[in-house]
């Protein structure tokens, strides 16, 4: 007999302008700056069954800005960050290439997320992303699922680019904490 694992939905969350102040290529961990209550809204997430991923472009490492093992420093500082608030991440997940580099992870391309929904065991169709750039949104469509733009960051010198997609965002939300509204009525309609 065929053995099926349970599948989960999951919450995609950009980092730099979500999670952490965007810092224009942030390159060490002491200027990683959470978001204010960022754990509120995360830890809603996980009460409603969602797991928690996040995938964030770094591009710097394909400039140069910065080297991988300096990438992994700052991502294990902002999960024990995010730990001491009581928040659990079940993964992150980085694209290190440039913008004309070939590669399936740079969102809006879906490689981080079929990587997570693989190692995760994650129902892509129930997921949603949320990221304060049209490709993050775009992502979220992109691997099946939906996605939200959030104002934060450069999500309001994003918001201005929507008007040019086809695609439009499930929701435009102020922060993290609005975004939880608008993803429990949606999902409770599926
Ligand atoms: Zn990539």
């Amino acid at each position: 007999m065929k053995r099926i694992n349970k599948l989960f939905p999951a919450i995609f969350l950009d980092r730099d302008g979500t999670i952490n102040h965007d810092k224009n290529y942030l390159r060490d961990e002491k200027d990683l700056i959470l978001y204010k209550n960022i754990e509120k809204p995360l830890q809603k997430f996980r009460e409603m069954g969602f797991k928690i991923v996040i995938v964030t472009n770094q591009s710097g490492i394909a400039r140069n800005y910065f080297t991988l093992t300096k990438l992994k420093q700052i991502n294990s500082k902002l999960m024990s960050m995010l730990k001491k608030l009581n928040v659990k991440i079940d993964g992150i997940y980085y694209c290190p290439h440039g913008p004309k580099d070939i590669c399936n992870c740079r969102k809006p391309k879906i490689g981080m997320a079929l990587q997570a929904a693989e190692e995760l065991s994650i129902d892509l169709q129930k997921s949603y992303m949320i990221g304060d750039s049209v490709r993050d949104y775009l992502f979220g469509y992109n691997f099946g699922g939906k996605g939200l733009l959030v104002l934060t960051g450069h999500g309001r010198k994003q918001f201005a680019k929507v008007k040019d997609e086809k695609q439009k965002p499930l929701a435009v939300v102020r922060n993290l904490l609005q975004s939880v509204k608008v993803i429990k009525k949606d999902y409770e309609k599926n």
